[in-house]
């Protein structure tokens, strides 16, 4: 048994619509899992989904979050936006964001302090880039992703998740393996600890994500400091995201 609970989350990304919402509320359902489940689908369909799932395991969050409150932001949407139509988490930082969208950690700082103002548990997506990867940097990128965007968070009586991504895993089919996670989520943890301490590092789920699939899913979920999985692409398909979520 894991001392933290594991955590299970779909980032649906610029996908889905009605049909893929019905089929995948229709099959949570149906079934028990004995995990936590998140499922992020695009903004817009946040509220009918959260009204759908409301009485289930399963919890609504964002894929992004404004780090402005109110005002002249044309196109934002605020955090405790978010939290009035039911969103219960804002995945922060994914790499996609950092790539195309240029956010950086002094912006997910500023998103991880509003969203936990909002109450709701921001999940910090970090990794390296294959480059970096080769060159052996995913120890210093990682620890700049991690001080940066939270060092000064108040995240007491709070929870937060991190999701270790490697960018050259996400959508790659090519996974890391399970002891090269395992090792990095240890030195996640580490440095969790001395950003906050270590009573505090011990609440945080540390997820990993890139290429997950029903196949890698419970090496993964084996490792020790692996508390749940972040799965892009395997989402999409809720008979398949299912049977992820019925391993962890
Ligand atoms: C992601 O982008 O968060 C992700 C994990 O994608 P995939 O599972 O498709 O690699």
């Amino acid at each position: 048994m894991k001392e933290r609970p594991p955590l299970v989350v779909a980032n649906w990304k610029l996908n889905g619509g009605t049909d893929l919402i019905c089929a995948s509320v229709a099959s949570f359902l149906r079934q028990n899992f004995r995990v936590q489940i998140g499922i992020a689908p695009p903004y817009v369909y946040i509220g009918n989904m959260a009204n759908f799932l409301r009485n289930s395991q399963i919890m609504i969050g964002s894929q992004n979050v404004s780090k402005f409150e109110s005002g002249a932001f044309t196109g934002e949407t605020s955090a405790q936006m978010l939290k009035e139509v039911g969103c219960e988490f804002c995945l922060i930082g994914h790499s996609e964001r950092r790539q195309v969208f240029l956010e950086n950690n002094a912006s997910c700082h500023t998103k991880i302090s509003s969203t936990l103002s909002a109450g709701l548990m921001p999940i910090i997506c970090i990794g390296e880039n294959a480059q970096q990867h080769e060159l052996g940097l995913t120890k210093h990128i990682l620890y700049r992703q991690l001080h940066e965007s939270l060092l000064g968070q108040n995240i007491k009586g709070q929870q937060i998740a991190i999701a270790y991504e490697p960018i050259w895993a996400i959508g790659s089919g090519k996974a890391a393996t399970p002891e090269s996670v395992q090792e990095v989520h240890e030195y996640i943890f580490n440095e969790l600890c001395t950003i906050f301490d270590e009573e505090s590092a011990k609440n945080i789920r540390i997820l990993y994500g890139g290429s997950v699939n029903k196949n890698n899913a419970a090496q993964l979920l084996a490792m020790p400091n692996v508390d749940g999985l972040l799965v892009g692409g395997a989402s999409l398909d809720p008979e398949h995201f299912s049977e992820i979520c019925a391993l962890a």
